[in-house]
């Protein structure tokens, strides 16, 4: 299968990235090993610039709706660091309540309708190259391919 770029991973990461490469003309296929979207607690939420990028995508409507709406963080844990803005009048960032299998959702549909491609089941096992292309070994669910 002959695809532009060939992403490998369909956590936030990949998925964001195929959406943004789908806006700009660009056809992604994104190859998961999971063979399904994961359950597994991780990040619980979005806090930060990403707010603001997803405003500007005209995404933070969509998102918020699977969520609560984005509010004042007066306090934020980050790993270790544990920010504290409650001196400040406003405190400068927002945080939305999102669990990463709702979140890693939204943006698998959002890069599927923008007609990205999005394979489960497929991991990539190695890559080679040469001057003009770049080849992917992929065990999926019917055996390997390239
Ligand atoms: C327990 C835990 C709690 C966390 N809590 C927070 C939090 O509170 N706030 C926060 O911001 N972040 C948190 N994180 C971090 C957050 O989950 C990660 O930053 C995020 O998952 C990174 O996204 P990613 O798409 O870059 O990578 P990943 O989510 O790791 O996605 C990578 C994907 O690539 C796939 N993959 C890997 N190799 C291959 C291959 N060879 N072929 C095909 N597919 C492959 C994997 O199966 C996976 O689905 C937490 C993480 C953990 C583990």
């Amino acid at each position: 299968m002959d695809t532009d770029v060939i992403i490998v991973g369909a956590g936030p990461t990949g998925l964001m990235l195929a959406g943004e490469l789908r806006l700009a003309g660009v056809r992604p296929l994104v190859l998961e090993r999971q063979p399904q979207p994961r359950d597994t607690p991780k990040a619980n939420g979005l806090g930060g610039q990403i707010l603001q990028l997803l405003r500007y995508r005209g995404l933070l409507e969509r998102f918020s709706a699977a969520s609560t709406d984005p509010s004042p963080a007066p306090r934020f844990p980050f790993g270790g660091v544990h920010l504290d803005f409650t001196h400040l009048a406003e405190p400068p960032l927002q945080g939305l309540q999102l669990p990463q299998p709702r979140l890693e959702r939204l943006l698998g549909d959002r890069a599927g309708e923008l007609g990205a491609a999005i394979r489960r089941g497929h991991e990539v096992v190695g890559v080679s190259q040469d001057d003009a292309t770049v080849t992917a070994d992929v065990h999926g669910r019917t055996g390997r391919t390239g």
